[in-house]
């Protein structure tokens, strides 16, 4: 392991290129060389072999006598110096910025292999590769080495050295790691010359086997279509695995004999030469992070921005901006922001940075369900809400008689027990029963409910205090005046039934028509004031309501358009902070263009809180109409089944007995009377109600629930309106 500070410019660079194996050849020097057989070229990198004829004979190719190889150089009375300059150098360099690297001897017994890799220990200039590679690293400070060594001529010897390099300047989280492999093969020479028996032969072959799966690994390598690499066919293959080829940078050094008798073996090692010089490797930085150091940085640079922020903030005299995660109360503090900008009780939220603008969106989000829920809650208490794709069950409530000529829903009353008489009679019990008894509960039930239901002495509803002006033919100009007057006259006037309209009635009919015809006839005699009222107040409830939604597209191209002016002032305000224009004896100089831009968004804002108080005056009139519609809407209906019954249902006797002059009349019970009836009274009411109207005793029970439950509303009612009459 070596460790070393790394400096280097290239750094970060990496190589990306494909590279060729580098092969060179070195020539071990004899007295005895074959000057006529070995030939180099010129420039060094070329070694031509001439067999000369009557030396041919058992060589590899009988008819060739001529070879010239190509290397990357040829060292021939090379020094140990130039060699490790011409072979070693570059690749040591590389790996201490990173890349592996792997530098091979190969070649026949005795060539030179280990006196090129490790040299000789007794003279300091007959070093070899491993030594001087070492020292080369120790000059870039390694601070930790250690090398195996275990060599002999007949097994492979790999030296591994491992680089970690980090950067001098110690704050960067990247650092590298490679490794230089120095192998010093075992001989490459061919078995049948060699002579050996035994173990030796065993050794020599698998020696031989493993050079050659050496040799099939490093070309499988080199081919790029390869995607499986034959590294475990031997332990050699298996040991330098991640440094053959691939990424790595490779040389190849041939050691040769250059005497006549070793020419065979000669042309043998070049020729593997060759071979491993056509391959490619595609070297790389092993790039690795230190997660410590990184995060060390990370901080850095954060409190170093924090404090560029708070530089910022005080140069654009903004008070201390907290950037802070928000606790508890500053998020609650936001929640109730957006709930009063929705409201319309604040104009803006003013936008302080961006973890407060994420948070006003988020709190936009968490109100907005909540209201949802909050919606949907109050609908289902007051409703039972139907799938408006769910035709059968429509279909049902058609048929069960719920929804209205309107093809509103009714029968559920507006949360206050029971309503003004519009639930149908099939929604009592014994509905099937369409008798008189069934009819007598109904009427009875109509009857109470007035009471229940009406405004005790005008308290609980005081129309005359609003300012909406509904109907101006009307001579107080309100509607519920109207509606008011007309309860007031039907309660103290004649009963209907003696009036010469009801004479002038044709005969009842043995069945009554059915319901919505009825309804239909109802409108156009005694219901038509009523229906009048209602149609009216219905038109003015829709004429609001398109007068909103015009105001609400008015109020939000209005926001538009002031989002935009506020963008253009925002840009314009940039361009003039970067001119460097800030101010002139304390006053700020801004252009026309900007000067206007204000004056325009200035003007916008006026419109738009116009239009904002227009709309909520609306939305108010929207409210109290509604209502207005709702009570016409029971009204009318309450009205009819009284109509109907008279007409259809009730029997003489009964009529007769209710006539006016007594306390009670069918249809309508005056509310005066019922909250002013006395004990006797009431008494007397209530047992009429019961011995006159039902028979069943079903109903009974049906029925003095209702008076029990009327009676508590009443009272309340009654101690309201006292309330209020004392307040006033
Ligand atoms: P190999 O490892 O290839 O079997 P060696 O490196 O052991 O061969 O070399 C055999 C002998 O030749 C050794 O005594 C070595 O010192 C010597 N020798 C090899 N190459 C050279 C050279 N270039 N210059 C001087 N002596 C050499
Ligand atoms: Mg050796």
């Amino acid at each position: 392991m070596m460790r070393r500070k790394n400096d280097n410019k290239r750094y970060f660079t990496r190589m990306g290129t494909r590279k060729k194996v580098h092969a060179f050849v070195r020539v071990k020097p004899t007295d005895d060389f074959a000057h006529e057989m070995i030939k180099y070229g010129d420039d060094n990198k070329s070694i031509d072999i001439h067999i000369k004829k009557d030396l041919q004979k058992g060589f590899v190719n009988n008819k060739q006598t001529d070879w010239s190889f190509k290397l990357d150089g040829v060292l021939h009375n090379a020094s140990q110096d130039l060699v490790y300059e011409t072979v070693a150098k570059d690749v040591v360099a590389q790996a201490l910025d990173g890349y592996n690297g792997t530098i091979m001897c190969y070649g026949q017994t005795g060539a030179g292999k280990t006196y090129t890799m490790t040299g000789t220990t007794e003279n300091y200039k007959h070093r070899g590769i491993l030594p001087r590679a070492l020292q080369q690293g120790e000059t870039n400070r390694i601070i930790a080495s250690h090398t195996m060594n275990k060599n002999s001529s007949r097994s492979h010897c790999i030296f591994t050295i491992y680089v970690e390099a980090h950067s001098r300047t110690l704050s960067d989280e990247k650092y590298i790691t490679s490794k230089i492999n120095l192998v010093d093969l075992a001989g490459s020479e061919r078995l049948k010359k060699s002579g050996s028996e035994g173990r030796v032969l065993k050794e020599a072959t698998y020696i031989n086997k493993s050079l050659s799966f050496l040799e099939q690994a490093i070309i499988a390598l080199g081919d790029q279509k390869r995607d499986h690499i034959p590294f475990r066919q031997c332990k050699l293959t298996h040991a330098l695995k991640d440094s053959l080829g691939g990424n790595c940078n490779m040389v190849l050094l041939t050691n040769i004999y250059g005497e006549a008798s070793q020419l065979e073996e000669t042309l043998s090692s070049l020729r593997f030469a060759s071979r491993m010089k056509l391959v490619t490797t595609e070297p790389a930085i092993n790039e690795k992070y230190d997660a410590e150091r990184m995060v060390k940085n990370l901080e850095k640079e954060l409190a170093l921005l924090k404090q560029e922020l708070a530089i910022h903030d005080s140069l654009a005299n903004r008070t201390l901006v907290n950037y802070d995660p928000m606790d508890e109360i500053q998020i609650a503090e936001i929640n109730s922001q957006v709930r009063r900008y929705l409201e319309g009780t604040l104009d803006e939220i003013d936008i302080i940075n961006l973890r407060q603008i994420q948070e006003v969106f988020n709190q936009f989000r968490v109100v907005l369900s909540q209201q949802e829920q909050e919606v949907e809650l109050t609908l289902r208490r007051k409703y039972t809400l139907i799938d408006k794709n769910d035709f059968a069950a429509i279909s049902a409530v058609q048929k069960a008689g719920l929804m209205d000529v309107d093809g509103h829903l009714v029968g559920e009353p507006d949360g206050q027990g029971f309503g003004l008489g519009v639930t149908p009679f099939s929604a009592k019990p014994g509905k099937k029963a369409k008798s008189k008894k069934m009819f007598k509960e109904q009427l009875s039930t109509s009857a109470r409910k007035e009471g229940a239901s009406s405004p005790v002495g005008g308290k609980d509803l005081d129309f005359s205090t609003s300012k909406t002006q509904l109907t101006p033919s009307s001579k107080e100009g309100d509607v519920k005046d109207m509606l008011m007057r007309d309860r007031e006259t039907s309660s103290t006037e004649p009963l209907p039934l003696d009036s010469p309209k009801e004479e002038l009635r044709p005969p009842r009919p043995s069945t009554p028509p059915p319901k919505p015809v009825a309804f239909e006839d109802f409108k156009n005699e005694r219901g038509s004031e009523i229906n009048r009222i209602f149609k009216e107040n219905k038109s003015i409830l829709n004429e609001r309501r398109k007068r909103a939604s015009e105001t609400t597209q008015r109020i939000n191209a209005i926001k538009r358009e002031m989002d935009m002016t506020k963008e253009a002032l925002n840009f314009q305000k940039s361009l003039r902070e970067k001119q460097g224009e800030y101010e002139n004896k304390g006053l700020m100089i801004i252009d026309e263009e900007e000067f206007l831009l204000i004056l325009k968004l200035k003007d916008l804002k006026k419109q738009y809180r116009t239009e904002y108080q227009d709309l909520r005056d609306l939305k108010a009139e929207i409210q109290y109409c509604q209502h207005l519609v709702d009570q016409c809407r029971h009204r009318l209906l309450m009205e009819f089944d009284i109509w109907y019954n008279e007409s259809f249902f009730i029997p003489e006797d009964i009529q007769v007995s209710l006539k006016p002059g007594s306390s009670i009349r069918p249809g309508m019970v005056p509310i005066s009377r019922i909250v002013s009836l006395g004990e006797d009274d009431q008494d007397k009411f209530s047992q009429l109600q019961q011995t006159e109207l039902p028979e069943g005793p079903d109903s009974i029970s049906f029925y003095n629930a209702k008076v029990k439950t009327e009676q508590k509303h009443n009272y309340l009612k009654t101690m309201m309106g006292f309330q209020q009459a004392h307040r006033k």
